[in-house]
């Protein structure tokens, strides 16, 4: 069995290893195994690049990120246990590893004092990959074969035969099956980004393009120039701390433990802004043991049952029944932190049962700002009309002041942290809600792919909290400025001009404009030669749903949603052509997260489904697939 592997990031090599272990343990062996790994990054792929930026970190705890599976994983597969990244980076081995691989004396200092909850330099998970996939090519088995290929794929097609020919650098290699694990990749400019871009041709003008933070190069930014970064999410985070920290800045802590910034003089001046005009809310420091997470008590399936109405629920009664859930963490933990006289579980159990729970709110008598108003969290600066950019700096600060200090009590403790960080931990029973199309298709395009990702984004993916901090420290220091909501940036006189009109009449110029965003999956934009390649062949489509009497595209590549293979323009199943992750992202939700210990995964349990596939072996049921 030969199969071709297209992407060697986290799913490509987790794909290796569900291979080798259905191989060894479910298959007879009869026919020898050859597996070739596609990806010009080589292993890790372009995320986890070990050659990036080493201040970039994670967003993710470093106790919540594995490539090995656990006894709670749905698989047919052997569980294959060792050492998630915590546990991994302080140890001899990854010391050893580290050492022999040329990591630098920074990256082995960090690996060497990483904490459960501590974020790792992004290389330092790169570095995790290509040991775990030295550890695969150590076990593997006497009749498997494995070699990579670093060429970027640019061709795909299924033969009469049932077979898949690739090509890459104009070289053809045949494959019985072929799997493609491509995570976020570039798509083509929007007619505003293409404008920007030309101007910037014209005018002699720096223009960065929404791409991957780790390969950006900033390093022709002159200090002491204003630069436009616009965008408020993560990129936006890397890039502030790429032009600060990694231009020789520090931050130090005051006596009051607030932080100060002291620049080294090589920043520029960043001018930052973005529709909503707020970067995203911190994330909470972790305080979830191996496995900890919350369930929903209202947003349960027999809920969204009993409030459906043909099968379908309204996505008003979705947003009310998950608001019940916040609310409730929300309210317990206020009491735990700020009503010594109430009693946290009485009022969970009394708000579970309750008819009337604004009556019961009522009740208990809370301060004006403890109340849990969900409007005021998703658009915190609604009532500020009109201000100055100045006065915004203010606003600004202490509004990062106090998320930031609810973030820094941790996840089971500060109220709003930890209440948004159930919208992480209810990201399995949401994949789920989306899987079973419980919305209708038009609830779920107009609302859901909206608002809600739109809302889920600022609320949920935030950055840790240590970063918001500095944020705050950096906007003291004058050296970032966050411009009111509703950012505007054109080109005019020869320089990139941004201003928050419908705030204030305040303007900012500069040679220089960044895209703070990784681009969106969306195969009808994708710049992605393979993708492009299949979709001009009629071997790929996008997935369409139909809304009204419109057929409407999310972006998403279609595949039977079973197996993951893909569906030809026709229709028509590509037995031996499989894709999965990030590129699917429309029709599965959430797929850019690496993979977590102990909460039955979903992209492991995917991975197990998708080998024991490819080999042509029963596969577990009821599979989560992401
Ligand atoms: C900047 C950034 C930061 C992130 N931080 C986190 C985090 O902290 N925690 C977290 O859980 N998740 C994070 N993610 C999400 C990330 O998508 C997942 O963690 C994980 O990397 C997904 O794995 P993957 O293998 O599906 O995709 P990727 O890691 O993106 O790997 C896909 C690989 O496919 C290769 N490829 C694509 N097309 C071709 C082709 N035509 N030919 C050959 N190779 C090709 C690419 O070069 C790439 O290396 C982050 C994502 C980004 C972009």
């Amino acid at each position: 069995m030969k199969v071709g592997i297209i992407g060697a990031g986290p799913r490509g090599i987790l794909m290796v290893s569900q291979l080798f272990n259905q191989f060894k343990n479910r298959s007879d062996q009869s026919e020898p195994l050859s597996i070739t790994l596609f990806d010009p990054y080589g292993i890790g792929g372009r995320v986890w690049r070990t050659d990036q930026w080493e201040g970039l970190i994670m967003n993710t705890p470093a106790d919540q990120i594995t490539l090995f599976t656990d006894e709670s994983v749905n698989m047919t597969g052997r569980v294959f246990d060792g050492p998630c990244l915590f546990e991994w980076a302080p140890s001899n081995e990854a010391h050893q590893y580290l050492t022999a691989h040329g990591f630098s004396a920074q990256i082995i200092a960090a690996a060497a004092k990483l904490g459960s909850r501590d974020y790792a330099p992004r290389v330092l998970y790169g570095a995790y990959i290509q040991w775990f996939y030295d550890e695969l090519l150590k076990l593997q088995p006497l009749e498997a074969h494995t070699s990579l290929i670093r060429e970027q794929v640019t061709g795909l097609n299924p033969n009469p035969n049932g077979t898949a020919t690739l090509t890459a650098r104009g070289s053809e290699y045949t494959f019985d099956k072929v799997v493609m694990a491509l995570g976020q990749q570039d798509n083509y400019l929007n007619e505003d980004e293409q404008k920007l871009a030309q101007y910037a041709q014209d005018n002699r003008l720096r223009y960065l393009a929404p791409t991957h933070p780790g390969d950006a190069d900033l390093s022709d930014i002159p200090a002491g120039e204003d630069v436009i970064i616009r965008g408020l999410g993560l990129s936006f985070t890397d890039y502030v701390s790429e032009l600060t920290l990694g231009r020789g800045g520090h931050f130090m802590h005051n006596d009051d433990g607030s932080l100060s910034y002291q620049p080294s003089g090589q920043e520029p001046r960043i001018i930052a802004g973005s529709r909503r005009g707020i970067p995203y809310y911190p994330k909470a420091i972790s305080e979830k043991g191996y496995g900890e997470q919350v369930e929903p008590v209202f947003l349960t399936p027999e809920n969204m049952d009993k409030e459906s109405v043909d099968g379908k629920l309204p996505y008003s009664k979705f947003i009310e029944l998950l608001k019940l859930d916040l609310e409730l963490t929300y309210y317990r933990l206020m009491i735990e932190q700020r009503y010594p006289s109430k009693n946290a579980n009485e009022f969970k159990q009394q708000f579970i049962k309750a008819t009337d729970r604004q009556a019961l709110i009522d009740q208990y008598h809370f301060n004006e700002e403890d109340l849990f108003d969900w409007d005021y969290i998703v658009n915190p600066f609604k009532d500020v009309k009109a201000v100055n950019t100045v006065a915004y700096q203010t606003i600004m600060i202490n509004w990062l002041d106090s998320v930031t200090a609810d973030a820094q009590q941790g996840s089971k403790t500060g109220p709003l942290g930890s209440t948004l960080e159930l919208l992480r931990d209810f990201r399995s029973p949401l994949r789920k809600f989306v899987a079973d199309q419980r919305l209708s298709n038009a609830d779920f395009v107009n609302d859901f792919l909206t608002e809600f990702e739109s809302n889920n984004n600022f609320l949920s993916i935030g950055a840790p909290a240590l970063r918001s901090e500095q944020l705050s420290a950096l906007i003291r220091s004058g050296i970032v400025i966050i411009l009111s909501p509703g950012m505007e940036v054109k080109g005019d006189n020869g320089w990139f001009v941004t201003a928050s009109p419908h705030r204030n009449a305040d303007k900012f110029k500069s040679s220089t404009l960044l895209e703070a965003r990784v681009p969106a999956p969306n195969l009808d934009r994708t710049a992605n030669p393979l993708l492009e390649d299949l979709v001009q062949n009629a071997n790929a489509r996008t997935r369409l749903l139909q809304v009204g009497d419109k057929k409407v595209p999310v972006g998403a590549v279609d595949v039977d949603p079973q197996t993951d293979q893909l569906y030809n323009r026709a229709g028509i199943v590509q037995d031996a052509i499989f894709i999965w992750g990030v590129p699917l992202e429309g029709l599965r939700y959430i797929t850019s997260a690496s993979p977590r210990p102990g909460v039955n995964d979903p992209t492991l349990q995917t991975a197990d489904k998708i080998a024991a596939e490819v080999l042509g072996l029963p596969t577990a049921a009821n599979v989560q697939m992401v």
